[in-house]
């Protein structure tokens, strides 16, 4: 029989939510490309991997990463780590590079790597430094709106958003100012705000202030597109309010406009504020895992200073974790793959290239395990649920090429067994 085919993926339930289509089904890829999805192809390939039993989706696009390594300190992971070892094709760095180390990140991080690498450009002059850990760095005096919208046009091939913080620590010093600033970048490059809400920073010696208040504040400056992260944080300052235990009805009316929302899952996740948040209805949109150097363990780095950093965490986690966790709040699972797949490709305005499998496409694909038993999830509020199901990741197709999912960063599903 003739080779028709470069390889081809046999028997996997085919999860689209770009086209609609789930089912089980055979990939066929010929030079780096997708050439037909469909029942029962044709053997006729160079390469047949058996993928039945596994959910086979566009690769998985992570759009909160933190891989700006070396240059934002400990905070920073490699990028290929994070991305393609980890079945995930596309990453995308929340605020690491700033305008002016965003040459050193496209060198040292976007060229190199394996995985296709974006940025959410950081509204503060120093970028993501150390997580964030020095407070004063992070005020409207260290933002340039002009040098960064400079920086982001100059780089739009990598720059799809723009990153900054709300939250009551940087309020309680500046108001929201440097969110105010951040629009103004966002606005004039055309792309997404993305902001984080949850307690980083301490308060203000002798100030006082209501977490309320913040969200309050900030709702009215978000604009349709833009992205709201951490709704499920166990930190004050998110989409629950402080004072009456609900959901903000601000937070409704920005959704109401298209206002979006991320995970963010980090070390910020908590199943009950997930409960509670998922019980008023709001869905995420996207799911990003904000992973970094302080939320995670690398293997054969040590964790001195973690301590110190205001988003440390000890519980293990990835993306396809997050997507397991999300699973047994209730979550449907063509749903759940939107997160990572055809909203995300929207949220970075590349719907049209990546985030779905179609011929003719690139052949951009994550292949995942689906795996029943019972897997202990545990958040960093100490909180323990039993999942019945566990994703992880098996292998990823990027440019057509197959690479294996064997990061030391994937939480190993025997260590998870209950
Ligand atoms: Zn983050």
């Amino acid at each position: 029989m003739d080779r028709q085919f470069d390889l081809l993926l046999r028997g996997g339930r085919v999860i689209d939510p770009a086209t609609g289509h789930d089912g089980i089904a055979d990939v066929a890829v010929t030079d780096g490309r997708i050439t037909a999805i469909g029942p029962s192809l044709p053997p006729a390939a160079a390469q047949v991997i058996d993928a039945t039993g596994k959910i086979v989706i566009a690769g998985m696009i992570d759009t909160h990463a933190h891989i700006y390594q070396h240059v934002t300190g400990k905070f920073g992971l490699n990028a290929d780590m994070v991305g393609i070892q980890s079945g995930v094709t596309t990453v995308v760095d929340q605020g690491g590079p700033s305008c002016m180390t965003i040459p050193g990140f496209r060198h040292f991080v976007v060229e190199p790597s394996q995985t296709r690498v974006l940025c959410f450009i950081s509204a503060y002059l120093v970028g993501g430094l150390e997580g964030h850990l020095y407070p004063a760095l992070y005020g409207p005096d260290q933002v340039d709106v002009k040098a960064t919208i400079r920086a982001g046009r100059a780089n739009a091939d990598i720059v799809r958003g723009v990153k900054a913080h709300a939250e009551i620590g940087g309020a309680s010093r500046w108001g929201l100012e440097v969110i105010k600033l951040g629009k103004r970048i966002s606005s004039e490059l055309g792309v997404p705000l993305y902001i984080h809400l949850g307690q980083i920073w301490p308060v203000k010696d002798g100030a006082t202030i209501d977490p309320d208040e913040v969200v309050r504040e900030l709702m009215p400056l978000m604009e349709p597109g833009d992205v709201l992260a951490h709704p499920f944080t166990r930190h004050p300052g998110g989409f629950v309010s402080t004072a009456t235990g609900e959901v903000h009805p601000v937070v409704w009316a920005a959704l109401d406009r298209g206002v979006t929302v991320d995970v963010g899952h980090g070390s910020h996740f908590s199943f009950e504020m997930a409960r509670r948040t998922l019980a008023a209805g709001i869905r995420p949109h996207t799911l990003g895992a904000d992973m970094h150097g302080y939320n995670v363990r690398v293997p054969g780095e040590g964790d001195t200073a973690k301590s110190d950093n205001p988003f440390v965490g000890v519980t293990p986690f990835n993306l396809t974790h997050a997507m397991t966790e999300l699973m047994t709040l209730g979550i449907p699972l063509p749903e759940i793959v939107a997160t990572v797949t055809s909203n995300a490709a929207k949220m970075l305005k590349m719907e049209d290239s990546i985030g779905s499998l179609q011929p003719g496409r690139e052949a951009d694909i994550s292949v995942l395990d689906l795996l029943h038993g019972r897997f202990t999830l545990s958040d960093n509020s100490g909180e323990t649920v039993i999942a019945p199901d566990l994703l992880t990741p098996a292998f990823a197709i990027r440019a057509g090429k197959v690479m294996q999912s064997d990061s030391a960063l994937i939480p190993p599903p025997a260590l998870l067994a209950a």
